[in-house]
């Protein structure tokens, strides 16, 4: 994901000094790469730099870059190159920067490479490269920091690392065990943020669910009040805010079971972001996965039933290293029994330097992959169609993205920013991004709904 940068870094208009530094700035990967480079942007920002929308017009340009998958580093790397040929000054950070030989052997003139998260060795590479001109504006800087989503919505991250060992993923190598942020920290971030204007809060980490665990759930100060920091504290202090709060990366540990009331009454939205990644035991174990899938259908049967408007997006990954065709049919009859609301589904790729690259398993080949990918989309269209056709002809409430002149495009609880599905708002009154509006729907396709506002 490009981060574009909108208007709210368009700061041409402001009284500033000719000479202030420009940054052009590059943001790729995950939400919780995203909240990196806000960091990045809110602590720059805050000495003067100004932000260029082109590589050209800038000073320097700064590439966050995603190293999850190799189409990541792909990506990653062609940005760089796009950087190095447009303007020649290059500071490149993020998850790719754990291997900077990598990028070396490619562009060998970068002017500095750090990991992910090394916020002040980026800035303190910006300022060799190009000082700050000014004393620190700290008026110019919103007091909630600068955000790259749009103003209704943002994305708070709670922790850092991973205390998991799934054999595809290298976050924990890269990004180190769990580490949360106290609760008080936390909270305070996002009062900041509803009283920015923020309607909807994304809640994310590498696992939400284990919020707390590396600190024994210890408590901090909010507002004169003890609260343990721990995810039904969490999910329960930010349902008290007047926002919509979303909790992406959760895991259906035995205790995710305490939020679903807080669903159900309202609380927080009848969400769960749970990457599920597959349904074989056989699969599961050797991904390492830290969940016991032959009790989650009883898990979900359960919230379902406390919490009947609750909608679970997953992702899965098809084709994983010694997968069998009777892998694949207990995945698909585990998703035909699951019915989850919002799926998606990768191929394996093979990560370097992943555990799974040395579980001496199979390879899947590439046709088979596809094979397998077109068996399990079409199982989970079906699913969905049925699922959004129920829907129609009930109430429901719509958070605005894009205004538009007769009809406004937004989500339902059910949607997450990017991810999940859209609704569309005819309206005789015009709508404005950020708005809840209740509609009523009148159709359904395959992932979309549309009605009109009542
Ligand atoms: S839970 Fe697994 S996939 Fe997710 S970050 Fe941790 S190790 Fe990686």
């Amino acid at each position: 994901m490009r981060a574009a940068l909108p208007d709210i870094l368009d700061i041409s208009h402001q009284p500033m000094n000719a000479v202030a530094p420009k940054i052009s700035f590059v943001s790729l990967g995950c939400p919780k790469a995203l909240v990196d480079s806000e960091r990045i942007i809110t602590s720059l920002r805050s000495e003067g730099y100004e932000l260029s929308k082109s590589h050209a017009g800038a000073d320097l340009v700064i590439v966050n870059t995603c190293g999850f998958l190799d189409s990541a580093k792909a990506e990653s790397l062609e940005a760089i190159g796009s950087a190095m040929a447009e303007n020649g000054k290059v500071i490149v950070t993020g998850c790719m920067g754990a291997e900077p030989e990598q990028i070396r052997d490619v562009f060998p003139n970068v002017l500095a490479i750090t990991g992910p998260q090394a916020y002040e060795s980026v800035v303190s590479a910006v300022h060799q490269a190009v000082p700050p001109k000014h004393d620190p504006f700290v008026d110019l800087v919103p007091d909630q920091g600068i955000k790259l989503t749009p103003r209704h919505y943002a994305y708070l991250k709670i922790s850092e690392g991973c205390n998991n060992r799934c054999t595809f993923c290298i976050i924990p190598k890269l990004r180190g065990d769990l580490v949360s942020r106290p609760i008080g920290d936390v909270l305070r971030e996002a009062e900041k943020l509803a009283k920015a204007g923020v309607k909807e809060l994304l809640v994310i980490s590498q696992d939400t669910s284990a919020y707390g665990l590396d600190i024994k759930y210890a408590p901090s100060m909010f507002k004169d009040r003890e609260i343990r920091t721990r995810f039904f504290e969490l999910a329960r202090e930010l349902g008290q805010m007047g926002m919509w709060v979303r909790l992406h990366y959760v895991y259906p540990y035995p205790h995710v079971d305490e939020v679903i009331p807080l669903m159900q009454e309202g609380v927080v939205l009848p969400y769960l972001d749970i990457p599920f990644q597959h349904a074989s035991p056989n699969v599961l174990k050797a991904m390492k996965r830290p969940a016991h899938q032959d009790r989650t259908l009883d898990r979900i049967r359960k919230w379902r039933d406390i919490c009947p408007d609750l909608a679970i997006r997953s992702t899965f990954i098809v084709g994983f290293p010694g997968e069998t065709e009777e892998d694949m049919d207990i995945l698909v009859d585990w998703l035909k029994e699951a019915k989850l609301e919002r799926v998606g589904a990768f191929k394996y790729e093979p990560v370097k330097g992943a555990p799974a690259n040395d579980l001496g398993l199979d390879l899947i080949p590439e046709e088979v992959k596809e094979a397998r990918w077109h068996r399990f989309m079409k199982a989970q269209a079906e699913i969905s169609a049925r699922i959004v056709k129920g829907r129609v002809g009930k109430r429901i409430q719509v958070i605005i993205d894009e205004a538009g002149p007769t009809v406004a495009k937004g989500r339902s609880k059910w949607d997450a920013p990017e991810i999940d599905g859209n609704v569309y708002v005819a309206s005789r009154r015009p709508l404005r991004a950020g708005d809840i509006v209740t509609e009523k729907i009148e159709r359904a396709d395959a992932y979309d709904l549309h009605g009109v506002a009542v």
